[in-house]
């Protein structure tokens, strides 16, 4: 008799155990198969411009074409002299105290930075305070690099912004560090400098460094300003991460940056770390790095977009009333990014699972929107749309939207 060999198999690292990432999850998957199958699913999931008609600037279009044919061949690990050289001018511009050239990297994406950052940082156990709602990259950066993410509410009643307090609570002598998300995914929300300082005076006290993801900063309406933390932190030790995914429509070509400013001395340590997992990795796209110095550069075709009668400035306006006209759905008026993160009135509609939520919304309206809980809230009385498609569009879904809570009962 043949002896029976037991099948080897491969299971998943246990790293990943308690990793998060549901905005291209479970309820995501489900959408596809149904597209698979021939059925048109209105997508507001995915912050990602192009599809809904965002075009490249042009000027950064052929400015990439200019450069193509010199951009083979790696860069130095951190990126290209002229990309490092204008993002340092922005910071500059924005105020980071303390910024030189060899503090500033660029990466496929922030997501790259984000990553990176994480994996430098922290030992088991090394606890981040990282807000709620997140956008959970960051959750799932920090305990995949062994740390553990302790969430501080953002608060709806007060336009959700950092609930201070909580903050306050929540820190042991096991945190390293702060991460706010200043403009904020999945709320919209933009902080102003008096919850800024609150916080700067949080990080002073308890001697944490400040991580800022800033990737929408350029994305603010209603004539408000964005203010960088780092500005206002010049003794604090503070990383700021922004990019052109979104302010430039060109998430796809993958480039962003970090910046370390203020305190740098008492960095040192973990700056050697945070270079050697840049060397790791080599470089970031080169083509995209070789667009940044012109994507900065003069007129921002952005800004035509976040001003009334601009794309963005009137979905915001459309979303922002149509979803509050729905019995039972409440929201705060986003004031910068594209998403609007609307409140669910779970007794009303007996909803206790908010996955069930998005998938009854999926199979029977054919509209993919995620979750609250996908963003580390802690109910299941959230979830997020992406105001990108032409107001036509965002009517449509909204219409669903209406008829879908019409009536129903988990
Ligand atoms: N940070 C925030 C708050 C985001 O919303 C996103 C993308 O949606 C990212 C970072 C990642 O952006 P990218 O990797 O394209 O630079």
């Amino acid at each position: 008799t043949v002896k029976e060999t037991r099948m080897r198999t491969f299971n998943k690292s246990k790293k990943l155990d308690h990793v998060l990432y549901d905005v291209r999850g479970p309820v995501v998957q489900e959408a596809a198969r149904m597209e698979a199958a021939g059925t048109n699913v209105l997508k507001l999931n995915i912050g990602n411009p192009a599809p809904f008609g965002f075009r490249t600037p042009d000027e950064v279009v052929y400015d990439m074409s200019q450069q193509l044919t010199e951009s083979e061949g790696y860069s130095d690990s951190k990126g290209l002299f002229s990309a490092r050289k204008a993002i340092m001018q922005y910071a500059q511009i924005k105020g980071l105290p303390n910024v030189t050239i060899d503090g500033i990297y660029t990466g496929n994406g922030v997501s790259e930075l984000i990553n990176l950052s994480m994996s430098a940082l922290l030992d088991n156990g090394d606890e981040v305070l990282v807000p709620s709602p997140d956008y959970p990259l960051w959750t799932a950066c920090v305990t995949l690099a062994g740390g553990k993410a302790v969430h501080y509410t953002c608060d709806e009643q007060s336009d959700w912004y950092p609930d201070i307090n909580d903050m306050r609570a929540k820190i042991t002598d096991k945190t390293k560090a702060i991460v706010i998300i200043n403009p904020n995914n999945p709320t919209g929300a933009l902080y102003p400098e008096e919850v800024l300082q609150q916080i700067v005076n949080v990080a002073r006290e308890h001697q944490l460094m400040i991580f800022s993801d800033e990737i929408y900063d350029r994305l603010v309406m209603d004539g408000l300003k964005h203010t960088s933390i780092a500005a206002m932190a010049p003794d604090l030790f503070c990383v700021t991460f922004s990019g052109l995914s979104k302010s430039h429509m060109i998430a796809g070509y993958r480039i962003g940056w970090m910046i370390l400013s203020g305190n740098k001395r008492i960095g040192r340590d973990y700056i050697e770390g945070l270079n050697m997992l840049t060397n790791m990795r080599i470089c970031s796209n080169v083509p995209a790095q070789s667009i940044v110095q012109t994507a900065l550069g003069g007129h921002q075709s952005v800004n035509d977009y976040i001003v009334p009668g601009g794309r963005i400035y009137e979905q915001r306006e459309f979303i922002y009333e149509a979803l509050n006209s729905i019995p039972g759905i409440t929201a705060v008026k986003p004031k910068a990014a594209f998403y609007i993160f609307p409140k669910i009135d779970t007794k009303r509609f007996n909803i206790t699972d908010d996955v069930q939520f998005a998938l009854d919304l999926l199979r029977d309206e054919k509209v993919l929107v995620v979750q609250g809980t996908g963003f580390n809230w802690h109910e299941p009385d959230h979830f997020r749309v992406v105001y990108l498609p032409r107001v036509e569009v965002l009517s449509n879904a909204v219409g669903k939207l209406r008829h879908f809570f019409d009536g129903y009962h988990q």
